[in-house]
């Protein structure tokens, strides 16, 4: 589970690190944003209207949803439990909100926050994207601001500034954590060694 503030270059790390782990998948969100140039429905996102939205959230098919600049954006519970069941580990963006959620409902969830390397790197990766207005901008860097103070909640921090780096870290963490003890497969080891 990772979280970021937009713009710390979270979406290309995540990308990175699942075209190099046969094990791990993303799930994709809904949001009722409006696509961005270049953005695929269903690769990117599913993009579906505030209404639809709403009353997916009100059957209860999102594990986690919150409101983030002013757009809906949730996971959807089917895709989430389609992917675990087939034995992958699942990689989420989500907005910290939701990553309050999701610890609740998955205690054992692995949690880390991605920071830009510096705020001036931040503000440019923002100005960077042509799709965003200057007011949507302001209000970006002043919600990322309010993100970052949630790095105490995670596990794990990881600062993005030389990519390949970020990238390593990353693969590091989950690679430690598949092999954590309490992860282990125990009925395989008692199966092997303590018939
Ligand atoms: P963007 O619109 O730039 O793609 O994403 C904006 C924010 O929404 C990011 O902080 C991202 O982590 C968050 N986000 C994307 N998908 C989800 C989701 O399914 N749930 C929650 N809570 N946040 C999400």
């Amino acid at each position: 589970m990772i979280s970021a503030p937009s713009g710390a270059g979270k979406t290309t790390l995540c990308r990175r690190v699942v075209a190099a782990d046969k094990r791990l998948r993303e799930s994709v969100s809904y949001t009722s944003r409006q696509p961005r140039r270049g953005e695929r429905n269903n690769r990117d996102y599913t993009f579906v209207t505030a209404d639809e939205f709403r009353k997916m959230a009100s059957r209860g098919e999102f594990v986690e949803w919150a409101e983030v600049h002013g757009n809906l954006y949730g996971t959807s519970r089917k895709r989430l439990r389609d992917l675990l069941a087939k034995g992958f580990d699942v990689l989420l963006d989500i907005d910290t909100q939701g990553a309050a959620q999701f610890r609740r409902a998955f205690p054992d969830g692995v949690f880390i926050f991605i920071l830009p390397p510096s705020r001036e790197a931040l503000r440019q990766r923002l100005e960077g994207r042509g799709a965003n207005s200057k007011a949507d901008m302001e209000r970006r860097m002043g919600n990322a601001a309010r993100e970052m103070k949630n790095y105490k909640n995670y596990d794990y921090v990881i600062v993005n500034d030389v990519l390949n780096d970020a990238v390593s870290g990353l693969r590091a963490i989950i690679e430690s954590e598949r092999l954590r003890t309490a992860r282990v497969d125990r009925a395989w080891i008692r199966d092997n060694f303590f018939y």
